[in-house]
């Protein structure tokens, strides 16, 4: 076990006392959380703490195809589920709110009517179809196949024609045409020719506002000050600063744009970019299989950040005390699920044996091994039992396996068929008669007078080996070959079913 002690408290600064610092989280409530969403909000999150900055959460909800509320809430209870507590969202509101986009659709129509005003932003008439059809042209002609400007300088009469044609238009953003860079907090300065920015549309044709426009909208609305953000929206960075500066002129942010830093990408198997779709990035999968929030949030610390001193287990305190851009790499992190499961055996291991009992028995109870609520009598055996097994466990949910013996009923119980075949045969019998034998007639029910008596009545009694003596007993009584410490197991399980397992084994 590492020797660095991840319970150690540290001392923060209180949050929201430092105003240059505002961060946020704005995820968009489509399908099911996913890790590289939790490193991006920890990421955040570390740095607000670090500098007693504010967190800000804010759900990103203006596409109503694909937004539901299931994913709304699930979003909601992963942050909470992961201690990522946020000083302004969703269930707290703050100055900015509110903090859901669908609820702010009002004044997105009226930043959009502004910038047209402007003169920042103009309609385009173009249907889809057409558009597509001059970036086909544009391809063919080997020039880059961004939007042509077709609509940039249409006079009041063009506009009427097409309106009158019952077009309907979309509201795109006039590029300033210069190059935009910026020196990014994570890769340095990083610019992009305006050849690569085309005008885009802020807002559909129907009147939907989009991501390019209500994103940066509210980051200016609720003076965000850093945006920390995965790589893969490096490109709608240099419309967002183009945009900015339009903000600035009708009023919508105060004239500063924030800074920005692009977190690496995470790679999952085969060295291609981990996919929300893939398996091993739903967070909760990890929830289920019992990962110790801790555990997940300490390992996806390591993606992309390293505290120095190969210090590789930590809390998300501790992360935050030592949180510095600067030690954010950009090169891509590889997602390793073997370690991500070694980290959180080390959690496992490192939690008070009272606090790891709380959290097995909640898992327990969602999986049906404890009946809800869990009676005093199953809740003082699990506080007992979980110290047999802290040392094995890599997740929470294989005490179901390790532990499930103590819980079943003696009627429901049977041993694992497999185990049982290599384990419980006839010739079995001698030992499990002897075992019984001897456990019937013991004085004191304790490990260290089991262990006695079962050896002196078949290591010596019958002359077999430990290994063969036991492993019978073992699989009658817990039912795996695999368990907790065996002489430790009976006590806690009871002379009486102890005795009748040995018994039904016999049978
Ligand atoms: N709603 C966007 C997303 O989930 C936010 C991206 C950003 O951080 O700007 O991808
Ligand atoms: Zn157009």
């Amino acid at each position: 076990m590492p020797d660095f002690d991840v319970l150690a408290p540290v001392e923060l600064p209180a949050r929201g006392s430092n105003p240059a610092v505002r961060v946020r989280f704005c995820p968009s409530p489509t399908g099911n959380p996913h890790v590289g969403m939790v490193r991006t909000a920890l990421f955040n999150w570390a740095y607000a703490r670090h500098t007693g900055g504010t967190f800000v959460f804010r759900i990103e909800d203006t596409d109503s195809a694909r937004d539901t509320e299931e994913s709304y809430e699930q979003l909601l209870a992963a942050l909470r589920w992961l201690g990522l507590d946020w000083d302004e969202g969703p269930g707290l509101g703050g100055p900015y709110g509110p903090y859901r986009q669908s609820q702010r659709l009002d004044r997105y129509a009226q930043v959009a009517a502004d910038l047209l005003a402007a003169g920042r932003a103009y309609e385009c008439f173009c249907a889809p179809e057409e558009l597509e059809e001059r970036r086909e042209e544009a391809r063919r002609a080997g020039r880059t196949p961004g939007y042509d400007g077709h609509c940039r300088e249409l006079s009041d009469a063009q506009r009427a024609t097409y309106r009158e044609e019952g077009r309907r238009p979309a509201i795109r953003f006039r590029m300033p045409g210069t190059e935009i860079g910026w020196d990014d907090l994570v890769r340095g300065p990083v610019s992009f020719g305006h050849e690569h920015v085309p005008d885009y549309v802020l807002v559909r044709a129907n009147g939907e506002p989009l991501y390019t426009l209500v994103n940066p909208v509210d980051d200016a609305l609720m003076r965000i000050t850093h945006v920390l953000r995965g790589e893969d929206l490096l490109s709608s960075t240099p419309r967002q600063i183009a945009l900015y500066d339009a903000l600035a002129q009708v009023g919508v942010s105060d004239g500063t744009t924030p800074r920005f830093g692009h977190l690496p990408y995470v790679m999952g198997e085969g060295n291609k970019k981990l996919s929300k779709r893939d398996p091993q990035s739903s967070l909760n999968l990890y929830r289920e299989e019992g990962f110790l929030p801790e555990g997940l949030l300490n390992y996806l610390a390591l993606l992309g950040w390293s505290m120095g001193e190969d210090r590789e287990f930590f809390s998300k305190e501790q992360m935050a005390a030592a949180f510095s851009l600067e030690r954010v790499s950009a090169n891509p992190a590889r997602f390793d699920l073997k370690k991500c499961t070694a980290i959180n055996a080390d959690w496992i291991r490192a939690l008070p044996a009272d606090e790891l009992a709380g959290r097995v028995q909640s898992v327990l109870v969602g999986r049906g091994v404890l009946a809800d609520p869990v009676g005093p009598d199953d809740a003082a055996t699990l506080r007992a039992a979980v110290p047999l097994v802290q040392e094995r466990m890599e997740t929470l949910g294989q005490a179901a396996g390790m532990l499930g013996f103590l819980f079943v009923d003696d009627a429901r119980f049977s041993p694992d068929p497999q185990d049982a075949e290599r384990l419980l045969g006839p010739e079995a019998a001698p030992a499990l008669g002897a075992a019984r034998e001897a456990l019937a007639g013991l004085g004191a029910w304790q490990a260290a007078a089991i262990e006695e008596g079962l050896r002196a009545a078949l290591v010596e009694g019958l002359g077999l080996k430990p290994k063969l003596a036991f492993g019978p007993v073992r699989v009658a009584v817990t039912g795996r070959r695999v368990s907790p410490p065996l002489f430790e197991s009976l006590e806690l399980l009871g002379r009486e079913r102890t005795l009748a397992r040995l018994a039904a084994a016999l049978r």
